[in-house]
């Protein structure tokens, strides 16, 4: 086994023990690690693989606007209150930019500024593998190596990509709230088969009854046979905390269904595949697009072109 470098190694100790500022600086190190694809990363990873395990991984998902945003800061309160520590991750897996999100980060500390027991960061994830993000997966492992006791995944936008973000979760939660065509953005988007907990948020206001009835009825149509956790549907008004301790109390309630119901350990198998295909593939591209041997891609793709080979040979070719 190569030594790992003194750099990694203090970041990395600095991050699992240090005092609460040095450790927050150091995961935000780890974290900016990540979003740059920093070629020290696999020495960071293999440090941490034996921290990771003990978190909560709850993803939040749902159209821009529905409270995503607001319910987390309010979630983070309700699990504070409870003593846990929270990571919070604010994913954009459509953005095209990386890092730069310090001053939207302590616009959203909001009410946790100043407590050592709340880490929240922005990240920008952009594709690798199809819509599926690669950096994402690496920055919960971070958050939970170094010892948060629950891992919050809020994705920004909507889409196919960030349900499948939410859906690397160990709970997944879908939101919601009226006036907003959920019906058939829920749809859409695959989010009635994705959510473990479903949340009306906005139940202050006129329609969340019915959007949460429409989508009971939903559930209640969608393919989700052989599931043997049938999903709550929850109101809240995150503005003013109301039912937010439900949806803390409806989380612990999965977290304990999965664990025993073998479910966890299947998501986190599920997670941890993607996060192996994405990196493997990755590696695969890089060395197709590279010099020498593997530069035969072009050659290949010329030949494919004129005719004087087939898709399948020349993959095959490029496979040995
Ligand atoms: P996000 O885009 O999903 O993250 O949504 P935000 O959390 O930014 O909220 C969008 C807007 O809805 C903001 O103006 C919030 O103040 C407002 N909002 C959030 N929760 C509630 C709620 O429970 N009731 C009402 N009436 N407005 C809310």
């Amino acid at each position: 086994m190569s030594r790992r470098s003194d750099r990694v190694d203090d970041l990395v100790a600095q991050a699992l023990g240090g005092e609460a500022t040095t450790s927050h600086r150091a995961v935000a190190r780890l974290i900016s690690l990540v979003e740059d694809e920093s070629p020290v990363l696999r020495e960071v990873m293999a440090a941490l693989a034996p921290h990771t395990g003990h978190a909560h991984v709850v993803g939040i998902t749902g159209a821009p606007g529905v409270g995503k945003s607001t319910s987390t800061n309010a979630i983070v309160a309700a699990l504070r209150a409870t003593g846990r520590t929270v990571g919070v991750l604010a994913v954009d897996p459509s953005s095209p930019f990386s890092g730069g999100a310090l001053l939207g980060d302590r616009v959203r500390m909001g009410d946790h500024a100043g407590d050592d027991g709340v880490y929240i960061r922005s990240m920008a994830a952009r594709g690798h593998l199809g819509g599926l993000s690669w950096s994402t997966p690496q920055a919960m492992r971070v958050l939970d190596a170094v010892g948060y006791d629950v891992v919050l995944v809020e994705t920004v936008g909507v889409g196919q990509s960030e349900v499948e973000v939410a859906g690397l979760a160990d709970t997944t939660v879908v939101m919601l709230a009226p006036g907003m065509g959920d019906g058939i953005q829920a749809a859409k988007a695959g989010i009635l088969e994705v959510g473990d907990l479903y949340v009306v948020n906005k139940a202050d206001r006129d329609g969340a009854r019915r959007v949460a009835s429409d989508l009971r009825a939903m559930l209640a149509l969608a393919d989700r046979r052989g599931d043997a956790w049938s999903p709550p549907v929850l109101q809240t008004t995150a503005q003013t905390g109301d039912g937010v301790a439900e949806v803390v109390a409806a989380l612990d309630e999965h977290r304990a269904w999965s664990r025993e119901s073998g479910e966890l350990q299947r998501r986190r198998e599920r997670r941890a595949r993607a996060e192996i295909e994405a990196i493997a593939v990755a590696a695969l591209r890089a060395r197709w697009s590279g010099v020498g041997d593997h530069a035969q891609l072009g050659s290949l793709a010329a030949a494919v072109a004129a005719g004087e080979s087939d898709p399948y040979t020349a993959a095959d070719a490029l496979l040995t």
